[in-house]
């Protein structure tokens, strides 16, 4: 986690190389990406190659690192200054540890000290082509073991093979697994509707939706029956939609519509028609037939939000009110009682409560003159006052947490 000193500069970000990662990793646009069988197949083959227990693709975020892909183990993801692979971002140089027991950086460690039993770790950095080390690509074992100078060639090959992946993914206009737009080309098409409405005055509306306790689809069924889930609420949603209207998925099991000529009120019909076509629906497969709902958030253009950032961020506030007020609804944003104009960011943030004695690293994700999404690891205990720090602005304010979700939350300043 970032320490603001009261200068305001963070002492994790030495030259500003750590806003200018985090901006690289923004820019890729990759939080929450789909699951990718490419960078799966990265991590077979670590763990074939180095017949070793553990491979890794991982983004290191703000306050958390990330599986892109993992296997050998099941958290999906790990607060930033738990994690072995924080020094490989800081060096920016690949890190072999042959017996973690033997480091003093590492030996008391619970992943060693407990029953994931972690004996040998070699990382290296996952970097951008112009050089910021966006995450890490690791291969780990439960005995220790020695790594030769060949196998540090062959990991950082396959760092660069994860890379290469990943822009490509970022270029791509199509998401692999439910064939429709992927984030970056939603957001392209988005704002040539935009446009349009704006020259010719007509309306336009945007929905944001986001699959209900998805997580638990996962967990209990698997990640192919979660692909299933989302390839049947994909489908469930075009067949509803006019031919008109864009569809796109923004993430993981988050999904988008613009709906040109179509005001708020219109808007609000149609996602309650989604609403209702994806909660009617019995999702057939080898994991029996399930059914799943989706929350729903509904923001519209008008003469204050003129920009696909803004209405999508809208449209995710009023999404997490929905979460907030018990999923499966539709809920549309409001002015003055939601985020006013938002600007997409990814910025360390540090969030304080309990008269400042308890503090909970953060990723902030969006940032407006009102409010800002902040992405925490778990935000059951979180109260709903309580003091957000931007990390090396020297900016801190008051906030109220207007929505959240497990991991997000919506703050109102003030
Ligand atoms: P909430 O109702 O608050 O939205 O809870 P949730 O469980 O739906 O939300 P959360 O964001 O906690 O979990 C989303 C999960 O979606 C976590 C992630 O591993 C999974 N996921 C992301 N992309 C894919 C994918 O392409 N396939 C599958 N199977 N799972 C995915
Ligand atoms: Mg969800
Ligand atoms: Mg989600």
């Amino acid at each position: 986690m970032a320490v603001v000193e009261p200068t305001g500069r963070s002492t994790t970000d030495v030259g500003g190389r750590e806003s200018d990662r985090l901006a690289a990793l923004g820019q890729l646009d990759l939080l929450e990406a789909p699951r990718d069988h490419g960078i799966e197949r990265v991590v077979r083959l670590i763990k074939n190659v180095f017949s070793i227990d553990i491979g890794i693709v991982s983004l290191m975020d703000a306050h958390r690192q990330w599986y892109m892909a993992c296997s050998g183990l099941s958290a999906e993801e790990m607060p930033r200054e738990d994690t072995f692979c924080q020094y490989v971002v800081a060096s920016e140089k690949p890190l072999i540890v042959h017996d973690t027991t033997k480091d003093p950086r590492f030996s008391q460690h619970p992943a060693v000290t407990g029953e994931e039993h972690i004996r040998f770790y070699a990382g290296v950095p996952l970097k951008t082509r112009d050089g910021h080390t966006i995450g890490t690509v690791c291969a780990i074992d439960r005995t220790p073991r020695a790594f030769a100078d060949s196998e540090l060639d062959v990991l950082t090959e396959l760092a660069g093979v994860a890379m290469d992946r990943i822009e490509l993914l970022h270029s791509a206009a199509t998401d692999g697994l439910t064939g429709t737009l992927t984030r970056r080309a939603f957001r392209e098409e988005a704002d040539k509707l935009i446009s349009l409405a704006i020259r010719h005055g007509h309306a336009l509306s945007c929905i944001v939706l986001d699959v209900d306790h998805f997580k638990r689809v996962n967990d209990t069924y698997g990640h192919s029956a979660g692909d299933e889930v989302l390839k049947a609420v994909a489908s469930a949603c075009q067949s509803s939609l006019r031919a008109s209207d864009l569809f796109g998925r923004l993430g993981g099991e988050e999904f988008a519509v613009m709906l040109p000529h179509v005001d708020a009120k219109g808007a609000l019909a149609a996602a309650e028609k989604l609403r209702g076509a994806i909660a009617a629906q019995a999702i057939h497969g080898d994991f029996g037939p399930l059914a799943v709902t989706a929350s729903f958030g509904i923001s519209a253009l008008s003469t204050n939000t003129r920009d696909s950032a803004t209405l999508l961020a809208q449209a995710d506030a009023a999404m997490y009110l929905a979460k907030s007020a018990g999923r499966n609804r539709c809920v549309e944003w409001e002015a003055g009682r939601q985020a006013g104009p938002r600007q997409s960011v990814l910025k360390a943030g540090a969030i304080l409560y309990d008269d400042r004695r308890s503090k909970v690293g953060c990723t902030i994700r969006s940032l407006g003159p009102d409010g800002a999404t902040v992405t925490v690891s778990n935000s059951a205990g979180i109260p709903p006052e309580l003091v957000l720090v931007v990390a090396g602005e020297g900016f801190e304010t008051r906030c109220q947490v207007v929505a959240r979700d497990r991991q997000n939350l919506e703050l109102a300043f003030g």
